[in-house]
C-alpha cells in the first residue's frame, strides 16, 4: 500500500498534515480554516469525500482553530484521546457527539487502511500527543510541540521513514528577542518547544537509514527562520561526521505553503 504525505502548513500559526494512500487519507490537527483545506486538497486532486477522520494532538489553537466548521461541513469523526477531548470541548464547542471518537495512547487502532499509535509528549497543554502512523512497512512519525525528547518517544522517531519533528525556535533569536522573559522560559522549558539546537542534537544521534525524510516542522514566526533551522541541522551533521546518503532529504515545512505530496514506496 502506499504512503503519501503532505504538509498543508506547518507553524506556531496553524498546523495540518494529510496522511494517505491510494483510496483514503486523513488530518493531522486542523490549525489552518476549513476552506484552507479543501482548497490545497483540492490543489493536489485529494477529494475530501477520500478523508476519513481528522487526528489531534492537543487543544492549542494552532492545531484546531478550523476543526468544528471542518468536521462539520464535512460530517467527518474526529480522533484524539479522552482528556484532550476534554480540553477541547466546551459549553461553546459546537462539535456534535457523533463526530467524537476517543482513542487510547500506545495502542494501535486502524483507521483508511493504517495502522495508528498516539504516543504522548511533554507540552505546556493539558495533555498532547504525537502520531505514528504506519502502511506495511514504511512509517511516518509526528513529533510536534514537544519540549524533549522522552525515552517513550525515541523509539517512534527511530522507526520512523519520513519524520516530521518540530525545529521551533532558533536559541539565540529566542533569548535575544522581546518575549518576556517568562514566555522565553516557558517556551525553552522541558514542557514548551524543541529549539534547533535540541532537535539537531537528537537527530544526529539517531539518525539510521530507514529515515529517508527529516522535515523540520513548527518553526517559530518570531524567533526561528528556515535557514537557521536548515544550517543548525546541516552543522551539527557536519561536525559528527554525518553524511546523508543519496535517498535521504531535509525539508524545512513552510506556514503558508503546502509541500508536494511525498510518496513513500515499498
Ligand atoms: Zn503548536
Ligand atoms: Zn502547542
Amino acid at each position: 500500500m502506499k504512503l503519501n504525505f503532505c504538509s498543508l502548513s506547518s507553524g506556531s500559526s496553524g498546523n495540518c498534515y494529510y496522511i494517505g494512500n491510494e483510496f483514503h487519507g486523513i488530518l493531522i490537527d486542523a490549525g489552518i480554516s476549513a476552506s484552507s483545506v479543501r482548497k490545497f486538497l483540492k490543489d493536489m486532486d485529494i477529494s475530501m469525500q477520500t478523508i476519513m477522520g481528522v487526528l489531534i494532538t492537543h487543544n492549542h489553537t494552532d492545531h484546531i482553530k478550523g476543526l468544528e466548521v471542518l468536521i462539520r461541513k464535512n460530517s467527518l469523526p474526529a480522533f484524539t484521546t479522552r482528556k484532550i477531548w476534554e480540553s477541547i470541548l466546551t459549553p461553546k464547542t459546537k462539535i456534535y457527539s457523533d463526530c467524537i471518537r476517543e482513542i487510547p495512547i500506545q495502542e494501535k487502532f486502524h483507521l483508511a487502511g493504517f495502522d495508528i499509535e498516539a504516543f504522548p509528549v511533554s507540552h505546556d497543554a493539558p495533555e498532547t500527543i504525537g502520531f505514528h502512523v504506519s502502511a506495511g512497512d514504511k512509517k511516518i512519525t509526528i513529533a510536534t510541540d514537544l519540549g524533549h525528547i522522552s525515552s517513550i518517544v525515541a523509539p517512534y522517531i527511530a522507526e520512523a521513514n519520513l519524520l516530521v519533528i518540530e525545529s521551533n525556535y532558533d536559541e539565540e533569536m529566542l533569548l535575544n528577542g522581546g518575549y518576556p522573559h517568562s514566555l522565553k522560559a516557558r517556551i525553552r522549558s522541558n514542557n514548551g518547544h524543541l529549539g534547533n539546537h535540541q532537535t539537531s542534537v537528537f537527530l544526529a544521534d539517531t539518525i539510521n537509514e530507514n529515515l529517508s525524510h527529516i522535515c523540520l516542522a513548527h518553526l517559530s514566526k518570531n524567533n526561528n527562520t528556515p535557514e537557521k533551522a536548515l544550517k543548525t541541522l546541516q552543522n551539527t551533521f557536519l561536525e559528527r561526521g554525518i553524511k546523508l546518503n543519496g535517498k535521504q532529504q531535509i525539508l524545512i515545512l513552510n506556514r503558508n505553503k503546502p509541500t508536494e505530496i511525498i510518496r513513500l514506496v515499498d
